[in-house]
């Protein structure tokens, strides 16, 4: 007879599922480029960024746009996501207002808070089937010995967002009922929960419907001189976008494997004793070790953890142990009181820039540009834009925050 440890890994291992929670099964993937073809504006990467890509060019005008995929839409990062859209970036609101300024903070701020109200819209007016629901953000620190600069960050975001609190005793409790935490900073309608992958293969029917034309299972495997190579064909452009994330071929770009894990469905009173009746929320922990978590629409518990650099052809999604053993732990130290078994289990992989305090790796020139380890779903959005804007010869917006 094993012991009772091991009997628990067993069952562990036999009713957990190493795969991604996030299904599209009603999704088409589009033909491959099987013919020789002309374009204006060729972009390579179906993610988010791809896809922002061509939704801008075409919004500004941009005609003849193609949109290649090497597997199919939302195949890359984007599509094992966590699907939480956040204003909040991997940075402290303190460290950019010493580095950038108030005021010029400030403007980044309100940058981001318009793209995800873009997001929204288009999700809404488009009527993108992905589960999308406002939600707000809670960092959440811990008792004790502590990562004091969550006062310091109440105090930077209260400095430009009026509705801002800091959460103490009963009220934190009422947001989120854990042991864990004893002080948290709640900002009201800072992000979007969605399917990442249901949204961004929605996304692309929308601009197909807007005239793109969209090749999927067709890696470009040469570009030069305005003419890019596939298996079945060649692609005459006159502009080029790379949005390959993490294959783009650069020292700069570093591909960092994470972890999340998924629970079954919690009951209404568990979602009710958990704290999350009354609002849609993500939360983050307050350590530099991005743990965070969020309830699905169908109210299983969403959470994640983790960054390490791995090799840049690493690509599996069988889920990273330590990340693993992390995520099972710190779930029962949150919620001592719940007796969750976890149903899903991946790891993915993103780019970030190696000079991650720069923001996303752009480059941009007359006719060629790069979008790269931005690292967030939102930013990539934005740079969407702005290298549409570039492209098209015409002042960007988001010039303060992409440089030129
Ligand atoms: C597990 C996980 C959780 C995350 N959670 C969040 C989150 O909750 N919120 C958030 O904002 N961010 C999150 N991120 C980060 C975010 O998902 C990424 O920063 C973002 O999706 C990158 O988008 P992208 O379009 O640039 O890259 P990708 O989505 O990777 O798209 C690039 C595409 O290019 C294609 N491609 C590559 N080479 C070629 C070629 N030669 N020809 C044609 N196609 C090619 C790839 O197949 C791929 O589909 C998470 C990432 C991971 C892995």
């Amino acid at each position: 007879m094993p012991p009772l440890r091991a009997v628990c890994c067993l069952w562990y291992a036999r009713d957990m599922k190493h795969e991604i929670f996030w299904q599209n099964p009603g999704y088409v993937i589009r033909p491959e480029l099987k013919e020789d073809i002309e374009c204006d504006y060729l972009i390579v990467g179906g993610g988010i960024t791809g896809v922002s890509a061509a939704h801008f060019l075409t919004k500004f005008g941009a005609q003849n746009v193609v949109l290649v995929e090497k597997q199919y839409i939302g195949s890359g990062a984007t599509g094992k996501a966590a699907g939480t859209l956040v204003t909040r970036g991997e940075r402290d609101l303190t460290d950019m207002i010493k580095e950038y300024g108030l005021e010029k903070t400030h403007l980044l701020w309100n940058k981001t808070h318009e793209a995800l109200r873009a997001l929204r819209q288009i999700i809404a007016t488009e009527a993108i089937d992905c589960d999308a629901e406002s939600q707000d953000t809670l960092i959440c620190g811990f008792p004790g010995k502590n990562y004091n600069n969550l006062y310091e960050e109440y105090e930077a975001e209260k400095r430009i967002e009026s509705t801002t609190r800091i959460l103490e005793g009963d009220e934190l409790k009422k947001e989120i009922n854990s042991p864990l935490f004893n002080h948290g900073v709640l900002s009201a309608q800072h992000g979007l929960c969605v399917d990442p992958l249901r949204f961004v293969q929605g996304f692309s029917g929308v601009v197909e419907k807007n005239g793109v034309r969209i090749y999927e299972n067709t890696a470009v495997v040469q570009a030069i001189n305005g003419i890019a190579r596939t298996n079945h064909g060649t692609i005459k452009y006159k502009k080029i976008i790379w949005a390959i994330d993490v294959d783009y071929p650069s020292d700069d770009i570093r591909n960092l494997r994470t972890t999340i894990i998924v629970t079954r469905p919690l009951t209404s009173e568990e979602v009710m004793k958990i704290g999350f009746a009354e609002r849609k929320k993500v939360v983050w922990d307050s350590r530099k070790n991005e743990n965070y978590f969020k309830l699905t629409k169908d109210n299983r518990i969403l959470l994640g953890f983790g960054g390490i650099v791995v090799h840049k052809k690493h690509r599996k999604t069988d889920p990273h142990f330590p990340h693993l053993k992390q995520l099972q732990g710190f779930i029962k130290r949150i919620f001592p009181y719940l007796d969750l078994e976890i149903e899903y289990t991946w790891s993915g992989h993103f780019g970030v820039n190696k000079h991650w305090s720069q923001g996303p790796f752009i480059k941009v020139s007359e006719n060629e540009a790069t979008i790269s380890g931005a690292g967030s779903q939102v930013v990539c959005f934005m740079a969407g834009e702005h290298i549409a804007h570039k492209l098209l010869g015409k002042p960007s917006p988001s010039e303060l925050y992409f440089g030129n």
